[in-house]
């Protein structure tokens, strides 16, 4: 691989064209020896961040079975399905874990108060930022590694995601962190068939169309065969992604 030993000392130091060296080093490397190689650089300043979606029940299972014993996280803005909320108290359950829960400062009723009900229907993205972004910094402000399901297959603004990439999550306090993307080639077939060959949970609106879940009112259904798995977020709006992965901050 050649990675130094210190290389989580150097993270703070990290500069693109290395991280994307050391991208170019995981890429040859399969789902559990990336995962071995994240634990044994960075162990628990490396967490999972997971909205509950395949792809982040495969890194789940795959490092339980490893013994790898990250922290894992999740964005609950409040708004969340039920079944969503049901499906992360299965996998606790059956993976031994515990999945610490970000929340919004306010209460859904304390920013009805400020910016009006529903802020979801007129600004999505202010709403996204309240909910969803502003926790998830503070979370990312305590880490080494954010490491995350995304997928280049999810649509056209996750085609280009590297295995590792530099990620300013704070660009007014220039602070930044990697981010590890182990499933960054894996197809949606790939993902399903692990779910189903391990027998884990699943979140039931997946069988009843809805194939990108996020908050209930900005998710919908698509067709089976829809080519960009996201399609279905935040219909009617100019809007593809709720800014954890954009707005939030960039790859640098
Ligand atoms: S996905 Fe919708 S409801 Fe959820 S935080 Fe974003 S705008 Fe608000």
């Amino acid at each position: 691989m050649g990675f130094t030993p210190s290389f989580a000392e150097s993270v703070a130091d990290a500069q693109l064209p290395e991280v994307r060296a050391w991208s170019a080093g995981l890429e040859t490397l399969s789902l559990d020896e990336r995962l071995a190689w994240c634990w044994q650089e960075f162990g628990k300043s490396a967490a999972v961040g997971t909205s509950l979606q395949g792809a982040g029940l495969v890194i789940l299972h795959r490092s339980r079975e490893l013994g790898l014993d990250f922290p894992v996280f999740t964005v609950d803005t409040g708004l969340l399905f039920s079944e969503t909320l049901t499906l992360k108290a299965q996998v606790e359950q059956r993976l031994g874990i515990q999945i610490e829960s970000l929340h919004p400062e306010q209460t859904l009723a304390e920013q009805a108060a400020e910016y009006g009900a529903e802020l979801w229907k007129r600004s999505p993205d202010l709403c996204c930022t309240l909910r969803k972004v502003l926790p998830l910094q503070k979370k990312l402000a305590e880490l080494d590694v954010w490491i995350t399901g995304l997928r280049r297959e999810q649509g056209p603004t996750r085609s280009k995601v590297g295995i590792l990439e530099r990620y300013e999550f704070d660009r007014l306090r220039e602070q930044y962190l990697l981010k590890f993307n182990p499933l960054a080639g894996w197809p949606r077939e790939r993902v399903r068939a692990y779910l189903k060959a391990h027998n884990l949970p699943m979140n039931p609106l997946k069988s009843q169309g809805y194939t990108s879940i996020g908050c209930q009112p900005c998710t919908h259904k698509l067709p089976p065969d829809a080519a960009n798995e996201r399609a279905g977020r935040w219909t009617g709006f100019d809007k593809t992604e709720c800014g954890i992965h954009t707005f939030l901050g960039e790859n640098i």
